[in-house]
């Protein structure tokens, strides 16, 4: 079986310090959370941004100084910035931004669903507004795939040509409001996705240990972090380490090899990255 992708959302929208005294915020712990969770098997970051009062935002040069946090820590991972509802408003100036960033991919909401208080809004335009920019600087988009119509939308703008195949989709289950994390979902919803995608599995709370164990035993990646459950258990606040460690625990168990960031790389046929191509570019 292919080697397991551990992706780290770290920090989401929700988190707050008053929530979870462990949810990095800032930049600078940002990326330190990140190169200590990396020592232990996360191979992909799925990085949020906050302002100075820990709030949501798409702000371009925030997330520019958390990828150079994360340079400046000489950190190996993969770099997915967020495009999500929730950071401002809806349209592709604000929620794309920051898409000509060195970043290597970024996330992508194929179609609208509720999240417990708000909206997660994706009209069409907007959709195919994020994917042209993402097409435009070479980031290859992470299909979050909140409900089975998100991925019946991505296999119709495959079809279309505006999407690129090999499409990786991540089936995030159990938000309250869109689709409901059990085995019986899951594998409807991964016998939906287009024949050679390559796929993850993010549980909301109570759903993280059994849909990634899940995803696990059937061949598919993983999604941990504080952005997906800030309590480990029943009373209990995780941190981002606690939940990586628990994920490789469950692999090892499973007879399930990690996979190093060069070979997740390979995995989600992700190119070289654009900072090494761009120093090999400005040598010759
Ligand atoms: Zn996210």
């Amino acid at each position: 079986m292919e080697k397991l992708i551990i992706t780290l959302a770290l920090t989401g929208n929700v988190p707050t310090k008053e929530l979870n005294p462990d949810t990095p915020v800032t930049p600078e712990e940002i990326a330190y959370d990140l190169k200590e969770c990396c020592k232990n098997g996360v191979s992909l970051a799925h990085i949020h941004a906050r302002d100075e009062k820990q709030r949501p935002t798409h702000d371009r040069g925030i997330y520019k100084n958390i990828l150079d946090e994360i340079k400046k820590k000489k950190v190996n991972v993969i770099t997915q910035l967020s495009t999500g509802a929730r950071g401002g408003e809806n349209t592709v100036e604000s929620r794309g931004q920051m898409l000509d960033l060195d970043c290597d991919m970024a996330s992508l909401a194929t179609g609208s669903s509720n999240f417990p208080m708000s909206i997660n809004a994706n009209t069409p335009d907007l959709i195919k507004g994020l994917i042209n920019k993402m097409n435009e600087s070479n980031i290859k988009p992470e299909i979050e795939a909140f409900d089975i119509g998100m991925i019946d939308g991505a296999k119709r703008l495959l079809k279309q040509g505006i999407l690129k195949a090999p499409l990786h989709f991540n089936l995030v289950m159990n938000v309250p409001g869109s689709i409901a994390g059990n085995p019986k979902n899951l594998m409807f919803m991964v016998e939906s996705l287009p024949e050679g995608s390559t796929w993850s599995v993010c549980g909301i709370g109570s759903a993280q240990v059994p849909m990634l164990t899940m995803a696990m035993l059937l061949g598919g990646h993983v999604r941990t972090g504080l952005e997906d459950t800030i309590l480990y258990k029943k009373g209990v606040q995780a941190t981002n380490r606690m939940l990586v460690d628990r994920v490789v625990r469950i692999s090892k168990e499973l007879g399930r090899q990690i996979a190093t960031p060069d070979e997740a790389r390979e995995i989600l046929c992700l190119g070289k990255k654009k900072s090494i191509v761009g120093k090999l570019l400005k040598k010759r």
